[in-house]
């Protein structure tokens, strides 16, 4: 019962912040996939910044994935850079424009100030326990997990001394793409994190 009301509040908030991007987006002549794509890009780290990364998150098509970055690059919201080793991989990266949009836009005011509304205590309790409901949800799937890069197992803190280090390519990471979600995360066996 518990599980079924935890669901339909999900599903509530879910449909809520979906009826916003449809709002948000229709003034720009965007729909919520498009949306979804610039938010992903602006939260992804290089190793997942291509159009399968993308495509696997919304979980849309190559085709439907292809022709929404192909009309976010027209409109200016997006741009293609191949990669520095392998001219067969494309990268992309968000405008200055899609960055102030996403800035302004996301979460809509609405939500953000419902949540503002709420004591400190409760929203930090709150995040934390969406996250880990998340984090169960996802171990369970067995998909990409898309989490978030310090909670991977190969998450090396400081591995190289005075910066992290990505355990599966040896690469270096910055701080700020230790808060990043990357497509190749995966979570420790034993805790969640
Ligand atoms: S440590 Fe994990 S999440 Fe971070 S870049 Fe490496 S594979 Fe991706």
């Amino acid at each position: 019962m518990e599980s079924q009301r935890i669901a339909s509040l999900v599903e509530r908030l879910g449909n809520l912040l979906r009826s916003e991007d449809r709002v948000t987006g229709s003034g720009a002549g965007l729909v919520p996939i498009h949306m979804q794509i610039l938010r992903y890009l602006s939260a992804c780290n290089r190793y997942s910044d291509t159009p399968a990364g993308v495509g696997e998150f919304v979980g849309a098509t190559k085709g439907t994935t292809s022709q929404s970055i192909n009309v976010l690059e027209r409109k200016g919201y997006l741009k293609k850079r191949p990669d520095k080793e392998d001219g067969r991989i494309v990268h992309l990266g968000l405008t200055a424009k899609a960055e102030r949009f996403i800035e302004k836009e996301f979460p809509p005011a609405e939500f953000a100030d419902a949540v503002a509304g709420m004591r400190p205590g409760d929203r930090k309790r709150l995040s934390g326990l969406l996250n880990e409901l998340l984090i169960l949800l996802q171990r369970q799937n067995e998909g990409i997990a898309f989490g978030v890069c310090n909670t991977c197992r190969y998450f090396k803190r400081d591995g190289l001394g005075d910066t992290h280090q990505c355990g599966l390519t040896s690469e270096p990471l910055t701080e700020q793409e230790s808060f990043m979600i990357c497509r190749e995360h995966e979570y420790p066996s034993e805790k969640a994190v």
